[in-house]
């Protein structure tokens, strides 16, 4: 049988060095067995899906050089490989669950289950779906349609005992029963979460290795029991260490830049990148740590992957993509990948047509646009705290625009605008004097070109980073602080930022 394996974002962010790392595992373990790796996207989630999103998760793993066979651009026999073009699919299987009794439509409203959750919270017991509409006869459920009342279709789980998980890596998993919710499979929209869609798709595109993120153990009991329902294998399930930062959190962009954009903006090359993703999965036995892809697929093995957590390493990654560039490419390989990066007369043009009018002499362009060309820029406190924002406010006023930029679905002039007006608004400035500080630390001079055009041109993840970096500069954020500091973001802006 052909391996195969996939990678299944979901659009609903930047493209995430986490997604880079389930991507590479799954595109080794496939290619080290001349088998196929696919790509398909899990947009179920209507409201945070973008195709912004997908069009940069796209770019960002073919930037890396994880090429799938099959995906939404490029085709495939079991497509469509996006989640949101096969709704008829999980239907009919949802269906299918219901015939035979596996499945049962659930008609409680959001009141009753906020309710029983309290209840439940208050009798110090686990959150769990009661198992209110599982026995309604099919005359109760025909009336309950009838009136036109919406509802979602859940599974049916044991009650008691426990479900032995097989991990190609970790062996045999036991989870009890009793922690295992009737989990919701079609939402009240008709559209599937992502324990059926992942189920029926794998399935359904041959899928027979799935390599995922360790978060993913606790739904797998979910997953299996669905696959006996449907009377179908079961693909080898892998369950992948998450990445930590140093301080062995989970890696998020609170303390480290996570999404590809920014390494690639950075000036990090692919290779560099990749091969610090690869070596989790490679025994230090393999001596010198500098593989490419081709190395990559032919060392891989799960077996070597270290259970305790991968730390994603900046510091590494910069020595190796510094050995990238001295030890394997000559002169011309060098220019023409610092071309690729910031020197292609796409991104020249659109920095010359903002910077004609401010220059007198054709080298007055370095100094004025040398921000365009760097990463993080090099600032003191002072620099940062020398005008008309009190010295207090800085972190705060940063740290509400980092969340307000971060909700934004457009990365465009007018947007950008909008959210600081909106802070300045509501920490009580006016803009004029409000944006000195911001034009500082994104462009680290007090003059040059218009800040917003600059902004536009950086992209969100340089931008977020020089003011994370200046938040930083400044002595941080403390959790106390983040906590009241929501309180003035936008409520949507509160819900989705990472503190
Ligand atoms: N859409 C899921 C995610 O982004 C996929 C998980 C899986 O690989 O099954 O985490």
């Amino acid at each position: 049988m052909k391996v195969r394996t996939r990678v299944a974002p979901s659009p609903t962010g930047d493209p995430h060095v986490g997604t880079a790392y389930m991507a590479l595992m799954n595109y080794c373990f496939a290619k080290g067995q001349g088998g196929d790796f696919i790509l398909r996207i899990e947009d179920t989630d209507r409201a945070r899906s973008t195709a912004a999103s997908e069009r940069m998760i796209l770019e960002s793993l073919r930037w890396l050089g994880l090429t799938w066979d099959e995906g939404p651009d490029v085709g495939g026999v079991y497509g469509p490989y996006r989640q949101s073009e096969r709704s008829a699919i999980y239907q009919t299987h949802a269906q299918v669950l219901l015939d035979r009794g596996h499945a049962f439509k659930c008609f409680c409203t959001a009141e009753r289950l906020d309710q029983m959750r309290l209840e439940q919270k208050l009798r110090g017991q686990r959150s769990a779906y009661d198992g209110h509409c599982l026995h309604l006869s099919s005359s109760e459920v025909a009336q309950l349609e009838a009136e036109g009342r919406p509802h979602v279709v859940r599974m049916k789980v044991p009650a008691s005992g426990t479900a032995t998980i097989h991990d190609l890596r970790r062996g045999d998993i036991q989870i009890d029963w009793d922690t295992v919710d009737m989990q919701v499979l079609m939402k009240s929209d008709g559209l599937p979460t992502y324990h059926l869609a992942n189920v029926v798709d794998d399935h359904l595109m041959k899928i027979t290795h799935v390599l995922r993120g360790e978060e993913w153990v606790s739904s797998a009991p979910k997953h299996q029991l669905l696959y006996q329902y449907f009377e179908w294998d079961m693909p080898a399930l892998c369950h992948l260490p998450l990445l930590r930062n140093p301080d062995r959190t989970k890696l998020s962009k609170r303390k480290n830049p996570t999404s590809i954009v920014w390494y690639q903006r950075m000036g990090y090359l692919p290779e560099a990148l990749l091969n610090l993703l690869g070596l989790f999965a490679v025994s230090s036995s393999e001596g010198d740590e500098m593989h490419r892809l081709e190395d990559l697929v032919r060392i891989f093995d799960v077996q070597n992957i270290s259970l305790g957590g991968p730390v994603f390493d900046i510091t590494k990654l910069n020595w190796l993509n510094g050995r990238y560039i001295r030890e394997t490419l000559d002169p011309e390989g060098f220019a023409a990948r610092v071309r690729d990066w910031a020197l292609n007369p796409e991104y020249l043009m659109k920095i010359a047509a903002l910077a004609q009018t401010r220059v007198e002499r054709l080298s007055d362009l370095g100094p004025l646009t040398s921000f365009f060309f760097s990463g993080n820029l090099d600032l003191t406190p002072e620099a940062l705290r020398n005008h008309k924002v009190k010295p207090e406010d800085l972190r705060k006023v940063f740290q509400l625009a980092i969340w307000g930029f971060d909700a934004l679905a457009e990365w465009n002039l007018p947007p950008l605008e909008r959210v600081l007006r909106d802070v300045a608004e509501r920490t009580g400035y006016k803009f004029r004097d409000f944006v000195r500080p911001f034009f500082i630390a994104i462009t680290g001079t007090p003059a040059s070109v218009p800040l917003f055009d600059a902004m536009a041109l950086l992209g969100r993840d340089l931008v977020r980073e020089r003011l994370r970096q200046a938040i930083t500069k400044l002595g941080g954020v403390t959790a106390a602080e983040a906590k009241e500091w929501k309180k003035l973001a936008e409520p949507e802006a509160a819900g989705e930022a990472e503190a």
